[in-house]
């Protein structure tokens, strides 16, 4: 494994495994399924106009999830919110904003630690050497602590460790299987998840060089970019991007177009973090997976993680176990919220409401 790359070896190496992951992409059947098959299908992005001069770069569907990216153009840089999953995503989005803008990109800002948000960042950090990485100070804890959840660096060593094992049983399903469109989904999650392993051996993590531990504002060139910390949620350290004059907000996992993964949240806190946002004006949203969504959708998301914490403190009230939870309550919660969960071919409802009604069991009335 190279040591020290130069930027050239770098593009080089991200490319190689760009093109191996767009390869595959004709032949991955979820993409079929994707509310935007139509233009995402032969990309990993769709940069989708939101504001003047603010894009979503909306991310196509994958065994190896990317998150969804904020581009922010100024007249001093570029300002991308979130790196995907992996160095490939990153290169691939970098070269798309390239063909909108020759401006260099500044300012990346992660809004959580995970490892489908921040794992491209040393992309953008090979290109441009004087980048400022942005987070807030406990998002750039979570990222070096060994127990801080489902990403950081001592995460990639998790998942370097766990992959050959994914890729054993990927090989295993495939050999076994018959039907042939699991054959073609099965294949093209064992490539992706062997190119994802070959990236992250070369992966070389590029931290937050600039935190906050409160709300601020920035201006950007003639931009004003305020970074806000509004409480737990998704994490202990989201931050939400809000630009007020153009009236526009990213906001990570802590408000998505999928079902939220919970295992790292605070789900009574995430209630109360989202009536802060809502607080704030803005008309449209770049989530952190799913299409850009209106200022609306907040009161659904929120409303789920509400009736869902209420409705496990009840049931437990009335003595269920969490066995009896899962059974009971995905029905019940349906009618509200299975149709406008499930508009994605990922993070649907029934995918998740199961986990979720465990997490919030253990974090809320203190089952583990
Ligand atoms: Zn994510
Ligand atoms: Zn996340």
């Amino acid at each position: 494994m190279a040591s020290s790359w130069t930027r050239r070896d770098f593009l080089v190496g991200s490319g190689a495994a760009l093109a191996a992951v767009q390869a595959l992409d004709h032949l991955h059947p979820c993409c079929a399924m994707a509310a935007d098959a139509p233009t995402a299908a032969s990309e990993l992005f769709e940069l989708k106009p939101v504001a003047d001069g603010i894009y979503a770069a909306i991310a196509a569907p994958r065994y190896k999830v990317n998150c969804n990216a904020a581009v922010i153009l100024t007249n001093d840089g570029v300002v991308v919110v979130d790196s995907h999953s992996k160095p490939s995503a990153a290169l691939a989005l970098y070269r798309e904003i390239q063909s909108i803008t020759k401006q260099p990109i500044k300012r990346v800002i992660n809004t959580h630690f995970h490892w489908d948000h921040w794992q491209g960042n040393q992309v953008y950090m090979e290109a441009y050497p004087g980048l400022e990485i942005i987070s807030s100070e406990r998002t750039l804890e979570n990222l070096t602590r060994p127990d801080a959840g489902n990403g950081g660096i001592p995460n990639v060593d998790v998942q370097r460790k766990a992959l050959p094992k994914e890729i054993e049983q990927l090989g295993n399903q495939l050999a076994s299987a018959t039907d042939a469109a699991e054959k073609l989904r099965l294949e093209s999650n064992l490539r992706q998840t062997e190119a994802y392993l070959k990236e992250l051996e070369q992966f070389k993590p590029a931290l937050p060089t600039r935190t906050f531990d409160k709300t601020v504002s920035v201006v950007v060139g003639a931009r004003e970019i305020q970074i806000l910390l509004l409480g737990r949620g998704h994490t202990d350290g989201d931050v939400f991007i809000h630009l007020p004059k153009e009236k526009v907000v990213a906001t990570g996992d802590a408000l998505i177009d999928w079902m939220p993964f919970m295992n790292d949240g605070f789900p009574e806190d995430w209630v109360r973090t989202l009536d802060a946002l809502e607080k704030y004006d803005f008309t449209h949203i770049i989530p952190g997976h799913g299409g850009v969504l209106p200022k609306g959708q907040l009161a659904f998301f929120r409303g789920y993680m509400s009736d869902l914490v209420a409705a496990v403190k009840s049931a437990h009230a009335e003595g269920a176990s969490l066995e009896e939870m899962k059974r009971g309550l995905p029905d019940r919660l349906a009618a509200k919220y299975e149709q406008g969960m499930s508009k994605h071919p990922l993070g649907r409802y029934r995918d998740r409401i199961g986990g979720n009604i465990e997490i919030a069991y253990q974090k809320v009335v203190g089952k583990a």
